[in-house]
């Protein structure tokens, strides 16, 4: 054994595609100690600042006097009054009738797809799409069916395929906003062919809830911002862990749909619930995300990061979210100008492959709320001088 592991890692450092781990003393607010350095980072996904809010601090701490732990899954006796009370406010949120709690998003993606569909059933994914959207579908057992990033031509053929094949389920599953790109899947337009073609649309929100929605509900994420209700987006994932800057994920739906995944999602009734601490610190960051006006202040922070790189030259992706990528390509590149970051005192993401397909390996840039205008202009400088020194011409 020992061999093998270390053949397959000496494979992945020839590649350049070795990761370490970066040792933070706290959470980024977005200032952190880092390797012992402070840094200023663009790339976590707290894109609201709420994980260091003290007033969701306090109120997790408090959470802690109701048990370290909820000492069995939900079904058991790990099912709070916290836990119910959260459940009912991300509801509220998203317009939704229901909702359900999970450990993470990955887990509620892989307990969803593999409870709604399987064998003779057919999973239709963006060829982008999340690794847990991905794994979900391999562990449901249904057959796999991709279509190319965003093509909504190319999503009708693979649903007639779907229908035409087998008169099973068809399940379409799409990130709303996508991870490594910030775009945003044409929500709309597939929930329309998903009525043509009975197929039952599933969103992952995990970067677009809190930060997107509609007049009705700001904060429901981008199937809300692209109008979709709960009849034509019935089925949406989010997680606490991005702009809720917790940890754990939800479903929201109808209250047959949060009965069912109850009853038969095994990532939910195999698994411990939810710490009350973990529950008490999110029902508070979710009242702030109604609250405060943290959206107003990303979304200008966005638009003054968009306007500065224009002004810099620099090579910026169609996206108008949080996430603001730029495919530097080669992944040599990508860890000279993350290196060279680092250097001056900017943390970015160095994103490569697998994360992502081979020759698009990217800086993915996130910004917060918690940012200032003062530190963008500090990481558009730095990174124009980083380009240039690695010859990447802007
Ligand atoms: C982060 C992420 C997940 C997983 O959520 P966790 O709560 O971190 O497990 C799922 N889908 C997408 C698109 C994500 O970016």
């Amino acid at each position: 054994m020992q061999d093998f592991l270390e053949a397959r890692l000496a494979e992945r450092r020839a590649q350049q595609l070795y990761r370490y781990h970066k040792l933070l003393t706290a959470a980024p607010g977005p200032l952190a100690v880092v390797d012992g350095r402070e840094l200023v980072t663009f790339s976590s996904n707290d894109y609201l600042g709420l994980a260091t809010h003290p007033e969701v601090i306090a109120a997790q701490q408090r959470g802690a006097a109701l048990g370290a732990g909820a000492t069995a899954s939900h079904l058991v006796n790990g099912h709070f009054e916290i836990h119910q009370q959260l459940q009912n406010k991300i509801a509220e949120v998203t317009g939704r009738e229901a909702a359900l709690l999970f450990g993470s998003g990955y887990m509620a993606n892989v307990g969803v797809i593999s409870a709604l569909v399987g064998r003779g059933d057919v999973v239709v994914q963006d060829k982008l799409n999340h690794a847990s959207l991905i794994d979900g579908g391999r562990i449901s057992g249904a057959d796999y069916l991709r279509f190319a990033h965003n093509d909504v031509a190319a999503l009708e053929i693979q649903l007639q395929r779907a229908r035409e094949k087998r008169d099973g389920k068809i399940l379409l599953a799409v990130d709303g906003v996508y991870s490594m790109d910030g775009d945003t899947a044409p929500l709309a337009e597939m929930a329309g062919l998903c009525k043509q073609y009975d197929a039952w649309l599933m969103v992952d929100e995990a970067h677009g809830f809190g930060v997107m929605g509609s007049n009705h509900f700001p904060c429901a994420g981008s199937a809300a911002a692209a109008g979709l209700d709960q009849d034509t987006a019935p089925i949406i994932m989010g997680t606490l862990g991005k702009a809720a800057g917790n940890a754990g994920a939800f479903v929201a739906g109808s209250r047959a749909l949060i009965d069912y995944l109850t009853q038969f999602a095994r990532t939910y009734i195999y698994t411990t619930g939810m710490s009350p601490a973990v529950a008490a610190g999110n029902l508070h960051a979710l009242e702030l995300m109604q609250e405060l006006p943290l959206r107003e202040t990303l979304n200008a922070r966005i638009r003054y990061f968009r306007q500065r790189a224009a002004a810099y030259s620099l090579p910026l992706e169609n996206s108008t979210s949080a996430i603001q990528p730029l495919l530097l390509g080669c992944e040599k590149t990508v860890l000279a100008v993350s290196e060279q970051l680092q250097q001056s005192g900017f943390l970015v993401g160095a994103i490569r492959p697998p994360t992502v397909p081979a020759g698009t390996a990217r800086l993915r840039i996130t910004l917060s709320a918690a940012h200032s205008e003062a530190q963008i202009d500090g990481l558009l400088s730095a990174l124009a001088t980083a380009l240039q020194s690695v010859a990447v011409p802007v």
